[in-house]
């Protein structure tokens, strides 16, 4: 003889029906349920919308229950609606430290370092007294030889039940915290949706943890970056090292950057310039990760918020793109997809704001807008007299006239004093002033842009931009 309870969970409610019963909400055009809940009584009805309907409702000898409908056309009665739907989701049916599986016979397995508590009850087929822990007694009466240690290890494709106690230990989120960031103290940015800290890992590797605010906005970039960054590396990338998803929280762990973002060393005053070399290396490796990002991943990744915060640099200067929050994935065999705007003004391209379908391209017009602040030294929608002298024209019109007018290097930073390598400045504004051509279609692809950079390739003059021409015409910046 053995014991068999056939209870199952119908989880919460959620206002419509019960989280393990999802068909009772989709099921409404034949049943109607109510559910009470106040401090004098609780309890749910449910009454057919139809009242000529000739329903059955059956628990047979297993403790399924199962409601039957009778079909006028097949003259048979239909199963709409079963539950338990399968063994396992019989409450306690394996009992502790085991896992519940309906596609292996018997269903219930001890977990990993776990045997089953009392052998005959399973060969009665009752597992409701589940397993215990596979601990040798020597290791319990003399803990010094003890070779058994706790740990944790990840069980994939399964869930817990639904009454499962969590208890909050050295898993996850809280490793990660722990992973580091001494309470959330060294900020080190903040961006649109989160601060970002600087932590440690095993007290000695540096890390950035990222944390996301915002339940619905914090999930969309989390999972953009995660299935953007988080499966490819180049070494103009920045490197995501890990990462937490418990309950609301959202944390994105990365490897460090000493040097902060090019921002701070373009456009914060007193603030060592960065030389020519740099700045061209810069502009450079920039390009040779968007290229990566375009060309050479399984799906074509649009970063969509290039722009000089989001450039981290490395002890060496090495940029890293980083941010990958508002990426938008391209699958093979799409050339373009059709999304909200996302970006930063002053880096979008015209095709954010036709709202057409976007591609790789808008982030070709980004690096060329921040292609130009690396070279000038200042912000594209600031126009000091500094900065070329006319000040009723946006830079990029500007830059795009000197170049044509064969004076390039007025272009460059005041700041480095003329220590510049002229044919390189002018290498890089040509580039730039390719890249935010208003259509697509003139612009060249990260791939040339690196080709065209490294000397391998040449390129003529280009034209001037003329929607941000006819932009600038009314206001400086567009
Ligand atoms: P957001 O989505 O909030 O813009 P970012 O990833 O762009 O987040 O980070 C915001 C800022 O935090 C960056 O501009 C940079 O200054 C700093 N930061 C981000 N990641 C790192 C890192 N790995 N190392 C150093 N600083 C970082
Ligand atoms: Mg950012």
């Amino acid at each position: 003889m053995y014991k068999r309870w056939h209870r199952w969970s119908t989880g919460l409610w959620n206002g419509k029906s019960f989280a393990s019963v999802p068909e009772m909400a989709g099921n409404n055009n034949l049943f109607c349920s109510t559910f009470v809940h106040n401090d004098q009584e609780m309890y749910m009805k449910i009454s057919l919308v139809d009242e000529t309907m000739v329903t059955r409702n059956v628990l047979d000898i297993s403790g399924q229950s199962k409601l039957f409908i009778w079909s006028e056309s097949s003259q048979d009665w239909t199963v709409i609606y079963s539950q338990p739907k399968d063994q396992c989701d019989v409450y306690a049916i394996c009992g502790p430290f085991t896992i519940c599986n309906v596609n292996v016979f018997p269903h219930c397995t001890c977990m990993e370092g776990f045997i089953i508590a009392s052998p005959e009850d399973w060969d009665l087929e009752d597992r409701t007294s589940g397993c215990s822990r596979n601990t040798p007694l020597d290791c319990i009466s003399n803990k010094s030889t003890t070779q058994t240690t706790d740990k944790f290890y990840p069980v994939p494709c399964v869930k817990l039940p639904q009454n499962a106690q969590e208890v909050e230990v050295a898993a996850s989120a809280s490793e990660c915290e722990q992973r580091a960031t001494n309470k959330f103290t060294g900020k080190l940015g903040e961006g649109s949706f989160g601060a970002v800290f600087k932590g440690f890992i095993d007290d000695s590797i540096a890390v950035a943890v990222k944390r996301l605010d915002g339940a619905y906005q914090g999930e969309k970039q989390f999972r953009a970056e995660v299935s953007s960054i988080g499966t490819i590396q180049h070494i103009n990338l920045v490197k995501l090292v890990g990462f937490c998803c418990e309950g609301s929280k959202r944390l994105l762990v990365y490897e460090y950057m000493s040097n902060s973002s090019l921002d701070v060393h373009l456009f914060r005053i007193n603030h060592t310039p960065l030389n020519w070399t740099a700045r061209y290396q810069i502009a450079q490796g920039v390009a040779r990760g968007l290229a990566y990002l375009h060309e050479s991943c399984r799906d074509c990744i649009i970063h969509c918020d290039i722009k000089p915060e989001n450039i981290l640099l490395d002890d060496s200067f090495i940029p890293k793109i980083a941010d990958f929050g508002m990426a938008k994935l391209l699958g093979r065999g799409f050339s373009r997809v059709l999304t909200t705007v996302r970006g930063t003004v002053g880096y979008l391209a015209p095709e954010w704001i036709a709202g057409v379908a976007i591609t790789p391209k808008v982030d070709v017009y980004s690096y060329g807008m921040v292609l130009l602040e690396i070279i000038s030294g200042k912000r594209n929608s600031c126009t000091s007299s500094s900065s070329g002298g006319n000040l009723d024209v946006f830079f990029p019109v500007h830059a795009a006239r000197k170049l044509l007018e064969g004076d390039a290097g007025s272009l460059v930073d005041h700041m480095l004093h003329g220590n510049v390598n002229l044919d390189e400045a002018e290498l890089a504004c040509k580039v730039a002033c390719w890249c935010i051509q208003d259509d697509e279609l003139d612009r060249p692809t990260m791939g040339q842009v690196v080709q065209i950079l490294e000397g391998r390739v040449e390129i003529g003059m280009p034209t001037i931009p003329r929607l941000l021409e006819a932009m600038a015409g009314s206001t400086h910046s567009p």
